[in-house]
């Protein structure tokens, strides 16, 4: 997979997905991003690439021609149009469903607005759609835009290894993750449960498996009923 993301600052961008898991996938080319400065696109003097709004109103407006501009070197460099996305507070909000989804996609282009956002026209023109990370607003588009990379590069097939497998993690497998617990075995007089030191796979992954069902129940009960609503369909198909 292939990421472009559109930003006026992408050095926050880089100092983020240089690090750690995206990071290493990057070094391995297990995944290719590339954070591209919009105002290298624009044709201004002083490199401008906001003005104020028409019909008046607070803060400025980001331009269409340096974000075009930038999209159409993008689009000429892979020889074809990739996924493009802007974030925006009034876009779908992300799911864990949308992160699979993008997941497995050869290009993806990634706008940042910033200030009040950017033009209409340029989203009418060449944005596929719009997501949010959440009911909340934001000053700029890097950090969901980072929130969207770290969360669909992640199941792009070499990114993590089989013990960071993402499958049995909270959301995806459609619960939430059982608790987890590492050395020592006694911290502060709390015992780590015994049924994980049995060395029974089975009992653990079945004690795992309940704790799963009642923290859903418990924190996410609209979770809890797809899940059950999708296992009892399964088993209905079974018989
Ligand atoms: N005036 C816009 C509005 O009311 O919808 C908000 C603009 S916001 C201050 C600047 C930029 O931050 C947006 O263009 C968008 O790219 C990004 N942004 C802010 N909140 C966001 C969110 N919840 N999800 C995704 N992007 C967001």
């Amino acid at each position: 997979m292939r990421i472009e993301i559109a930003t006026l600052f992408p050095e926050m961008c880089e100092a983020v997905l240089g690090e750690s898991i995206i990071g290493r996938a990057r070094k391995s080319g297990a995944i290719e991003l590339n954070c591209r400065q919009i105002r290298e696109y624009s044709t201004d003097k002083h490199r401008r690439v906001d003005d104020t709004p028409y019909g008046g109103g607070m803060g400025m407006v980001m331009q269409c021609e340096p974000i075009y501009r930038c999209w159409q070197d993008v689009c000429e460099h892979l020889g074809t149009k990739p996924h493009t996305i802007y974030m925006s507070p009034k876009g779908r909000v992300l799911d864990q469903k949308k992160a699979v989804e993008l997941s497995k996609m050869e290009n993806i282009f990634i706008i940042c607005g910033h200030y009040e956002g950017v033009d209409q026209r340029i989203i009418d023109k060449i944005v596929d759609e719009e997501i949010s990370i959440g009911d909340y607003v934001l000053t700029g588009g890097e950090l969901p835009a980072m929130v969207l990379v770290d969360s669909v590069a992640r199941m792009c097939p070499g990114v993590l290894s089989d013990d960071e497998c993402f499958m049995d993690e909270s959301i995806y497998s459609g619960l939430l993750e059982y608790p987890q617990y590492t050395r020592p075995e006694v911290w502060e007089g709390e015992a780590v449960p015994p049924i994980l030191l049995s060395g029974h796979h089975k009992n653990i992954q079945n004690w795992r498996h309940e704790q799963s069902l009642e923290i859903t129940k418990e924190r996410r009960p609209d979770l809890f009923a797809d899940y059950q609503s999708s296992a009892e369909a399964s088993a209905g198909k079974k018989k």
